[in-house]
C-alpha cells in the first residue's frame, strides 16, 4: 500500500495527456528514486512555469511576455498570418523555421459533436485582427481532420470578402511515405491535390 503523498501524485500525473495510471506511477518511482537529483529541477521548472507565464492577448502563444516573442519580433513578416488550432501546433510550425510570419490561436476546432461553436474558438478576434489591415495573406493550418476541415471551410468564408489572400496547407504523400502503408484519406488528398509534372 502506497503512501498518501504517492498516491496524491501518482492521481495528478494520470491526468496528463498521454499518461495513464500506470505510466504516472513509474513516473513517480523515477521521482523518488532521484528526489535529490531530478525532482529540485522539476519543482523549478514547474515553478516557473507557473509564475512566468502568459497568454499572448494578440495570438494566443503561451510565452513570459504579452505581447509574445513571435508577435514582437521584428523579423518576422506582418503581413503573413498562420491559423493553427492549439499552441502545440504553432510550435510545431515553428521549429520547422519554414514560416517567418506571425500566428493566431484558434484554441481548438469547431465540432458539432463536443458542441464547439465559433464563439467558442478565436475566430471573432481573428476576423477582428485581419480587418484591421496590414495582413495579405491569411494561412489555414488547420489538423487534416473532419472537424479541421470544417474549422478551415467556416474560416474561409468568414474572410471572403476581406482583401486578404487564403491559402491552405497541402495535405498529400507525407515523406519517406509507402503508398502500400498509407490510410485511404491521405491518399485522396494526395490524389486531389496532384500537380503537373
Ligand atoms: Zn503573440
Amino acid at each position: 500500500m502506497a503512501s498518501q503523498e504517492i498516491e496524491a501524485l501518482s492521481a495528478a500525473l494520470a491526468r496528463l495527456p498521454g499518461l495513464g495510471p500506470r505510466s504516472a506511477r513509474r513516473a513517480v518511482l523515477w521521482l523518488i528514486k532521484r528526489r535529490e537529483t531530478a525532482l529540485p529541477a522539476l519543482l523549478d521548472a514547474l515553478e516557473r512555469v507557473r509564475d512566468g507565464l502568459v497568454e499572448c492577448q494578440t495570438c494566443g502563444n503561451v510565452d513570459t511576455t504579452n505581447p509574445c516573442g513571435v508577435c514582437t519580433d521584428p523579423r518576422r513578416d506582418a503581413r503573413a498570418l498562420c491559423v493553427v488550432e492549439e499552441v502545440a501546433d504553432l510550435w510545431a510550425l515553428d521549429r520547422a523555421k519554414l514560416f517567418t510570419g506571425r500566428y493566431h490561436v484558434l484554441g481548438g476546432r469547431l465540432s458539432a459533436l463536443d458542441g464547439v461553436r465559433p464563439e467558442d474558438l478565436t475566430i471573432g478576434p481573428l476576423i477582428a485582427r485581419v480587418t484591421a489591415g496590414g495582413i495579405d495573406e491569411v494561412v489555414l493550418a488547420m489538423n487534416a481532420t473532419l472537424e479541421g476541415q470544417t474549422t478551415a471551410h467556416y474560416i474561409a468564408e468568414r474572410l471572403e470578402a476581406l482583401p486578404v489572400r487564403i491559402t491552405q496547407l497541402a495535405h498529400g504523400l507525407p515523406v519517406g511515405g509507402e503508398l502500400d502503408y498509407l490510410d485511404e484519406g491521405t491518399l485522396a488528398q494526395a490524389l486531389r491535390a496532384r500537380r503537373p509534372v
